[in-house]
């Protein structure tokens, strides 16, 4: 029998509270205090059942390094069995009226919410981003991505007119740690609404709250194996990605693994979509509006610790503006507030992990040693956990590797440009694609330019902005495929032939 929650593993769970007035939505339900489970295991069949591995690792909170719960490692057995799960699921879920299946979504989308304040506090804790973010962003998008693909379930056909659309089978579904919520929600529910199951895997360094979301799929009512959750490191990823009984892979991540799981499944029938790296360009313009663009280019960079894929890591400015902007910059700097992640003033919280550390600190000595100029700003930071302050490199050319390779972390890289056709060479010189921003008072400027740039998302005097209803995903490097609005959905269906292109 299902269980209502992981009741399995809550004996001798920690509590942990979140002080200070929290301020989300006033109809919310507050909940006081957050319990975390002091062992997780896997979500299968609707249930919570023990690896086969008989093995269990530790999550942490990168602001303490403290431990906050055991997770199950899965082995090939226990993917087999998840992916098995969904298999039997697959026929009733496919056959349900898209109604039936949109009911499901709305209902996950507002438990979500009314849960809000638990998730975002559960993500600050494992992933170290400022409970600012996870609550007003990660969590609300989150839900918006269930609300928004509730609306698509019953509409496949005005969608994909005459090309009788039809879901493909079991997902295995793969996701990184920055946005462990987020990117839980924005590949599962697209997958549920076109009829799909899912097997998931979230990241080993963050998955508490795609297991948790189990929870939520438990009190919506959703069938059991309809969504299934392993639990694992990189072994468990190629567990599933191997697996026979998938008919599609999404994967999101970095571009050495998308890579790998590009030749994991070639020769085999099996759909495929990559969320992948990018090194984003960044263009200011001498015209701009530049205290704006001075928030944009913080927004870009140091938004949940530049642990982004579409961070605006390459800022390109036009070189009658350079000085201006960066003492600009370098003033606004100095007023992030970087520490505790559950302070709601706080701006920037933990960087995820030691290796990640270790990863931007190797960067930035690279960046040091062969003659930027590194500009950090002066902030006390506590003495356990993980943390950078926020940085930016002056000096910096195309040749040097914190200009070329993905840091995913807060430091800045400055390049200069003359004219509009240089920016344009600069910022498309990069194996990735992923996004760029332009901040320019011409709106002719900005068509010129998002029609030349290749990149999946061109922002226009603003950056990082998300809506569910907004196609995201990359070119080049950054992977194919989309996740959100009607592009999204397509990768989720199988079209028979018809009048309009898939
Ligand atoms: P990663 O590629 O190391 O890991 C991502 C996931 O893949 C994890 O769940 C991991 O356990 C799993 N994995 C590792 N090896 C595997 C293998 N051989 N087969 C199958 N699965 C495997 O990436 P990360 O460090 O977790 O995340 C950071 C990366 O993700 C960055 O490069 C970032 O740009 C990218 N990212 C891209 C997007 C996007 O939408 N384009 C979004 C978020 C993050």
């Amino acid at each position: 029998m299902a269980k209502t929650k992981n009741e399995a593993t809550t004996e001798g769970a920690r509590e942990l509270t979140f002080g200070g007035v929290w301020n989300y939505a006033p109809s919310l339900e507050a909940v006081d205090h957050v319990t975390i489970a002091k062992r997780h295991d896997l979500f299968v069949g609707g249930e919570w059942v023990k690896p086969k591995s008989g093995q269990w690792f530790p999550t942490i909170d990168p602001a303490t390094e403290a431990v906050l719960s055991e997770v199950a490692q899965a082995n090939d057995k226990d993917v087999d069995a998840a992916v098995k799960a969904a298999a039997k699921a697959f026929p009733a879920w496919s056959r349900l009226s898209g109604e039936d299946r949109a009911r499901f979504l709305f209902r996950i989308a507002r438990i979500l919410l009314e849960r809000a304040r638990e998730f975002a506090v559960l993500e600050t804790l494992d992933n170290g981003k400022p409970i600012k973010e996870t609550r007003d962003v990660d969590v609300p998008l989150a839900a918006q991505h269930f609300f928004h693909h509730a609306g698509w379930a019953d509409k496949l056909d005005l969608l994909f007119p005459g090309q009788s659309p039809r879901p493909l089978g079991v997902v295995g579904q793969v996701i990184p740690w920055n946005f462990p919520l987020l990117m839980a929600a924005w590949t599962i529910a697209p997958a549920l609404a076109a009829g799909n199951t899912v097997v998931l895997k979230p990241a080993e360094t963050s998955p508490l709250t795609a297991l948790r979301l189990c929870e939520v799929f438990q009190q919506a009512g959703l069938p059991p194996g309809v969504v299934n959750v392993v639990t694992g490191d990189g072994k468990t990823g190629a567990a599933l990605v191997r697996h026979p009984g998938l008919a599609k892979v999404a994967f999101t991540g970095s571009t050495e693994v998308g890579k790998e799981i590009q030749r994991a499944v070639a020769g085999r029938m099996v759909e495929l979509t990559l969320e992948l790296g990018g090194k984003a360009a960044h263009l200011v313009f001498e015209d701009a509006a530049l205290d704006q663009a001075v928030e944009g280019v913080v927004r870009g960079i140091f938004f949940n610790q530049g642990h982004v894929c579409c961070a605006g890591s390459r800022l390109l400015v036009q070189e009658s503006v350079h000085d201006l902007l960066v003492e600009k910059l370098v003033r606004r700097m100095q007023r992030i507030r970087v520490g505790n992640p559950l302070d709601k003033n706080t701006d920037m919280g933990a960087i995820h992990s030691a290796a990640q550390l270790a990863r931007i600190r190797e960067l930035c000595d690279d960046g040091e040693q062969n003659g930027c100029t590194k500009l950090q700003a002066v902030c006390e930071l506590p003495s356990k956990g993980h943390w950078f302050p926020p940085t930016m490199f002056t000096g910096v050319s195309m040749s040097h590797r914190i200009a070329r390779e993905e840091v995913f972390g807060p430091v800045l890289s400055v390049l200069t440009f003359r004219t509009p056709e240089e920016a344009v060479e600069k910022a498309n010189n990069t194996s990735y694609g992923l996004s760029a921003g332009i901040w320019t008072d011409k709106g002719a400027r900005i068509l010129w330019l998002a029609e030349r740039m290749k990149a999946g998302v061109v922002w226009n005097n603003t950056f990082n902005r998300f809506d569910a209803a907004s196609p995201f995903g990359g070119m080049k490097e950054s992977g194919f495929g989309r996740e959100g609005g009607r592009q999204g959905m397509r990768a989720y269906v199988r079209l028979a032939g018809g009048l309009l292109p898939g």
